[in-house]
């Protein structure tokens, strides 16, 4: 057994100070029902547990690592920041040269705004997109996350879905209502909402690919079929790339598949492990924003100083390193150490990948949405995501949860990991 004391001491004194220990929810692991364990230190693709644990990790911090732990680049672009001053509240020039490295990244981005998450991206997008056209009604799909926004936090669940039923208490039913939910990879379904109500639509928001529930793709032709039908209507399409931008390519989905969307919402990677989010797209759009435009949007922190700098940091390394495309190598090798386990256990499990992404499914079969994902077989999961920790892996604690490979995740980590693999397949099916 794998000692984790310390762990299991400090999330009971957590659990007196704040709600259910944890600062995010799916950090108390009570999808894998257990306790989370507590990190000392990280650094590259490993982390260490305060009982001393190590573990390779295929979370990176939900997806902002993508260089790994701390890497020395960030570290010291943001040691040099600091030194010049942590906050200004006032133009930096580092602002500049991250909207300028967005902008060619992603040429959807005329014009781009900072803020402090991925929530705030979304959040105002959305508002954005109302204000441009104004319009009340968007449409999400089921199972896309978009953050913690009032208006998003719609579908997750399961029966009250369609009703336009909020997920959380607290969204008051009259936000709730102005969120149509439909089910991702079906344009019939986008169709028929569009031909009742398009003149109201403001926007479509998508995770272009899904990985808030599992990881899922499009089927051929759907973005563009979104892309299509918004034009036609007056609706904008906006992409919620926080997760896949500067993850599973330079620029996001948007350049794996060739579509353009109105506006992009941004996080993770570009902050470099710090609070950052993006949102841009068309320049007559976001000039709508405040200063210049009706729509108000602010942040005391936003540009902040450290948060750019690490962001252009990471940026940087990954470019200069041909990141993206040793990434796609180093998956590929993951992919058949998983798949070599898979075949001598004899179990054809789905596994999902694209670049540094990707996702086990403890189903057969195909899955193109979230009721498919809602099949697998979550104790099996469970016992799996177990057995390859105490194996020394940490995978992510959900089976709604995608992975991440980092540029440190090395060739002795990948025979660590088919290592750790096979244990929790074994632990999952005996
Ligand atoms: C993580 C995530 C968000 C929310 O970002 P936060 O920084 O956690 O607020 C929004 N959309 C997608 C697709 C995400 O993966």
């Amino acid at each position: 057994m794998i000692d984790r004391s310390l762990s299991n001491k400090l999330f009971r004194r957590a659990k007196e100070l704040i709600p259910g220990g944890v600062n995010s929810p799916v950090r108390a692991f009570r999808s894998v029902d257990g306790e989370p364990f507590f990190v000392r230190r990280a650094r590259g693709s490993k982390i260490w547990d305060v009982d001393g644990n190590e573990m390779i990790d295929y979370v990176g911090t939900w997806g902002p690592a993508i260089l790994g732990h701390a890497p020395s680049c960030v570290v010291d672009a943001v040691t040099r920041a600091a030194k010049e001053g942590v906050s200004f509240g006032i133009p930096n020039p580092h602002e500049i040269e991250i909207a300028q490295m967005i902008c060619d990244f992603v040429p959807s981005v005329e014009k781009v705004r900072m803020v402090n998450s991925g929530t705030e991206a979304t959040m105002t997008a959305i508002r954005l997109a109302r204000g441009f056209t104004g319009r009340d009604k968007i449409i999400k799909f089921e199972g896309c996350y978009h953050g913690h926004v009032d208006s998003l936090l719609v579908a997750a669940g399961s029966g009250a879905l369609t009703l336009g039923q909020p997920d959380s208490a607290g969204v008051p039913a009259e936000f709730a209502a102005l969120t149509t939910i439909l089910p991702y990879n079906q344009p019939e379904a986008v169709e028929k909402a569009f031909e009742e109500d398009g003149e109201n639509i403001a926007a479509i928001i998508l995770e272009p690919y899904p990985a808030n529930a599992g990881l899922v793709f499009p089927k051929e032709g759907y973005l563009q079929f979104l892309r299509d039908i918004t034009e036609k209507y007056g609706a904008l399409l906006i992409f919620d790339e926080v997760m896949t931008g500067f993850r599973v390519a330079r620029g996001g989905v948007q350049e794996l598949e060739g579509i353009t969307p109105d506006l992009t919402a941004m996080g993770k990677v570009i902050g470099g492990g710090l609070p950052v989010g993006a949102f841009g797209g068309r320049a007559d759009i976001m000039d709508y924003l405040a200063p210049v435009g009706p729509v108000y949007q602010a942040g005391t922190l936003s540009g902040n100083p450290l948060a750019m700098s690490a962001g252009l940091a990471q940026l940087r390394e990954m470019e200069a390193q041909k990141g993206w495309e040793r990434l796609e190598t180093i998956g590929q090798s993951m992919e058949a150490g998983v798949r070599e386990c898979l075949n001598k256990i004899g179990k054809n499990l789905t596994f999902h990948r694209v670049g540094s992404m990707f996702c086990l499914f403890f189903m057969e079969g195909e899955i193109w949405n979230v009721d498919d994902v809602k099949r697998c077989d979550f104790d099996a999961f469970t016992k799996f995501f177990w057995g390859a920790l105490d194996a020394g892996v940490y995978f992510a604690p959900s089976q709604y949860e995608a992975g991440f490979i980092s540029l440190a995740h090395t060739a002795d980590d990948m025979e660590k990991t088919v290592t750790a693999t096979a244990a929790g397949l074994k632990a999952a099916f005996g």
